[in-house]
């Protein structure tokens, strides 16, 4: 009888080979033989893992793990005695273009600039509105798969789910995906029907569609809420937070405000002049400014603690979106937050997790989904592609393996896919997304061919799915931002200063590290503190130009600021190059 292993849905290379017990350089040479160019590290799915081990004849059969059972999302927290209402958490999601963001800011536009002079500019992962003196926590997730990937995460952090249909579009599959989600996430579903203001709004159809999808609508004798709104003349907007409260009610919705805070890290960033930048959703407790806060690997004596709208605030209890400056690190999307009661041990507890982690060979990459997801507000660079191919198979395949590729700063969108040729549709789809046209074995009929050329889309053909990944890669690549390599020379500290002007500084001193060499950058140093970055001019030895100067000379500067700079004797000047490299994934 063949053995039975148990393998996730991904899995690395390394890995698999691993389970099985074989060589790994044979598992590659065996998918390489079926046209999958992967390394140790390369994740393949199930399917693929599944036809390898069926090719290299081995007596064992894979079997998927039950990830469902297995990531079953933490319960909610069950609220003691003492636990007082707190404000639902909303999430919106819907099909592209069903008016997820319009609705959003429909209700932030209206309600945000009432609660809270100057309102927000700036895009967050949640915030809160004010309807009837009673708070709401919108989540502005990007999407289902961000929502699905908290989840993963074991975070029930969502009580209510708004799926956005649009009237004149109808139920369609991302609409399926997001009620499925909802489902699965089991919270309570409230559907606003969009673009009622529109001609052909047809919400019956919607209903009808809807019910297809078993979610009945109150008026048809079922238990979901549905609502017509618009976007766009916020008709309806006004009921629809009415609703989200009163399914609030319903729920009794309550946390402890009273117990150490915990919650999730749910965006993360680095922001120059404050570092490392979380928003945080408090999931129970009251966070304070100053309170001692561990995540994940790093930790956090809370420097400035603010709602997500700007405003410092000294204290933030449940439900609420907090941001969160002072970490030593950048926390993780998705990582549980507690506090901790002083540095040392928070330091320690942050400490222990890092060594967890490094020792279940935690990586960040694996985590690649989840911060394409939420970080693409954060420069994420997306790699747009229509793909075409001749059956659904190599669709499927080929739209796996690119998803292999993201990485935290560039991913590939699939803004669309199918198969049969390439058609009038998709070379106009790809004009207004910006997107390459790759085709897998499919033709592309001359017409077609002359209306790419002249809206300057970029069709490519592949018979070889590595070839068509090579290319992706060499595109992705183009939009890595460029390795920035500074290399310090040396330092000259300051003896003296003979002339500033607006734009200059002619100083003279001692070379007292490395050499100095032209052209270069320097940075002005007073007390360990940065002043200033400043273009080196001219280098002078005695009367005489140089290039070079060396460790225990002394020589003039001149330096060039954008803004001034007020020398003083005993300033440090560090001189450095700074070269942009491109880099290729
Ligand atoms: P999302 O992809 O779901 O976030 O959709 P958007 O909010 O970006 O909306 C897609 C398009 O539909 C935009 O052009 C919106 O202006 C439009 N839209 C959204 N809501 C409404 C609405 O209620 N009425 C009308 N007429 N247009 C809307």
């Amino acid at each position: 009888m063949s053995s039975i292993i148990e393998i996730d849905n991904i899995i690395t290379v390394g890995d698999l080979a691993d389970k099985l017990m074989l060589p790994v350089t044979k598992l590659i040479a065996e998918l390489m033989k079926n046209g999958v160019m992967a390394t140790v590290n390369e994740r393949i799915d199930f399917d693929t893992a599944q036809i390898i081990v069926g090719e290299l004849d081995l007596d064992v059969e894979l079997k998927k793990k039950d990830t469902e059972s297995s990531t079953t999302p933490r319960q909610r927290i069950i609220a003691s005695e003492k636990a007082t209402p707190r404000p639902p958490v909303v999430a919106v999601m819907g099909h592209v273009d069903h008016g997820k963001t319009s609705l959003l800011d429909a209700i932030r536009g209206s309600e945000l600039t009432k609660a809270e002079a100057g309102g927000i500019t700036q895009h967050i992962a949640a915030y809160q509105v004010e309807h009837n003196g009673r708070f709401i926590t919108l989540l502005d997730t990007p999407g289902h798969e961000a929502f699905a990937a908290l989840r993963e995460h074991g975070a029930q952090l969502t009580d209510l789910v708004i799926i956005v249909v649009a009237a004149d579009d109808g139920v369609k599959p991302q609409t399926i995906e997001a009620i499925r989600f909802a489902r699965k996430a089991n919270v309570r579903i409230i559907v606003a029907i969009n673009k009622m203001d529109k001609e052909g709004a047809d919400s019956n159809q919607v209903k009808q569609q809807l019910a297809e999808q078993k979610l009945l609508v109150e008026e048809w004798g079922g238990d979901i809420v549905a609502l017509e709104v618009s976007a766009k003349t916020k008709k309806g907007v006004n009921e629809l937070l009415d609703m989200i409260l009163l399914v609030a009610d319903v729920e009794d919705l309550r946390a402890d405000n009273n117990v150490p805070a915990k919650g999730l890290i749910i965006e993360s960033h680095m922001e120059r002049g404050r570092g490392p930048v979380a928003v945080a959703l408090i999931e129970e407790g009251t966070l304070h400014s100053g309170d001692y806060v561990v995540t994940g690997a790093t930790y956090a004596k809370i420097r400035n603690l603010e709602s997500t709208n700007g405003k410092t605030i000294r204290d933030a209890g449940p439900s609420t979106p907090v941001v969160i400056t002072g970490f030593k690190s950048l926390p993780e999307f998705g990582d549980e937050f507690i506090i901790s009661v002083d540095e040392k041990t928070a330091r320690q507890e942050a400490k222990t997790i890092d060594i967890g982690r490094k020792s279940e060979g935690r990586s960040d990459i694996g985590n690649s989904e989840l911060i394409r997801m939420i970080n693409r507000h954060n420069q994420v660079s997306e790699f747009n592609v229509i793909i075409k191919t001749d059956v659904q198979g190599s669709l499927t395949s080929v739209v796996d393996s690119l998803r292999t590729l993201d990485t935290e700063e560039v991913v590939v969108r699939v803004v669309a896919s199918g198969v049969g040729p390439v058609n009038e549709n998709d070379v106009h789809l790809a004009r207004s997304s910006s997107a390459i046209i790759y085709g897998f074995n499919v033709p592309v009929p001359p017409n077609i061919k002359q209306l790419a050329v002249r809206d300057r889309i970029r069709i490519r053909m592949y018979k070889v799915i590595y070839e068509l990944i090579d290319d992706t890669k060499d595109e992705m690549s183009k939009l890595l931002v460029p390795e920035i390599i500074e290399t310090v020379m040396g330092q000259l500290v300051v003896k003296g200063v003979f002339k500033t002007t607006k734009t200059e500084v002619i100083c003279g001193g001692e070379v007292t590290k490395g050499k100095l060499v032209m052209p270069a950058l320097a940075r002005v140093i007073r007390d360990k503190q940065e002043l200033a970055e400043v273009e080196v001019t001219n280098l002078k030895r005695g009367t005489q130009d140089t290039k070079e100067v060396f460790e225990g000379e002394m020589c003039g500067m001149s330096l060039k600021y954008s803004s001034r700079v007020d020398l003083v004797i005993g300033d440090r000047v560090e001189l450095f190059t700074r070269e942009t490299k491109e880099r290729k994934l």
